[in-house]
């Protein structure tokens, strides 16, 4: 296992502390969102990163204090509120550092709303599927995910949906965690 394999699964174990039903975020929930995944989307803009990739575009995401607190059952509701939407995007801050909360709203939105689920992540697939637990699980309910931490020496502004070319759009089997395949 490498250095920087080791320290993703320590800093993936720094999970958000929430009172249980509560998600902490960084921003209002967004509707019509065409540039986090295809589609109009819904997107819930999560508080806390352990990542700190120089270069980030959001570090005011990253304290784990910071942001709000909202209920999810205040979030499923104003979601079903959102017409013509094709999904929910998970966008950070890490949404992984919220795994529990964060899977319980997907399982919401597919089941419900039969919108389709993706999320963004600073630690790629290898990293979430070794340390299992709440994060496998979430990323077990996902449609897509796009993983990886952005390298600022590797920005590329022309790739869809993602800033550096480390990182990765992974289409997956919900349920599963399958990957079905790569952009
Ligand atoms: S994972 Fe995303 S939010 Fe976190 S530091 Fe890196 S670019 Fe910023």
């Amino acid at each position: 296992m490498t250095d920087w394999h080791k320290i993703s699964l320590e800093k993936l174990a720094k999970q958000v502390e929430t009172p249980d039903g509560y998600i902490r975020l960084s921003g209002p929930l967004e509707h019509d969102n065409i540039v986090n995944g295809d589609g109009l989307r819904a997107v819930v803009w999560t508080q806390g990163c352990p990542n700190h990739c120089p270069g980030c575009q959001n570090p005011e995401t990253w304290d784990y204090e910071a942001g709000f607190l909202v209920e999810i059952d205040e979030i499923t509701k104003r979601l079903s509120d959102f017409k013509g939407q094709a999904g929910l995007t998970f966008c950070g801050g890490e949404p992984f550092a919220q795994a529990k909360a964060c899977k319980q709203i997907a399982d919401y939105v597919r089941k419900e709303l039969g919108w389709n689920v993706w999320s963004f992540s600073g630690f790629t697939y290898e990293v979430i599927k070794e340390y299992g637990g709440e994060p496998w699980e979430f990323l077990k309910s996902l449609d897509a995910l796009i993983d990886g931490p952005f390298i600022l020496k590797k920005r590329d502004l022309s790739l869809k949906y993602r800033g550096s070319s480390n990182q990765r759009l992974l289409h997956l089997e919900p349920g599963t965690g399958k990957i079905v395949s790569v952009e």
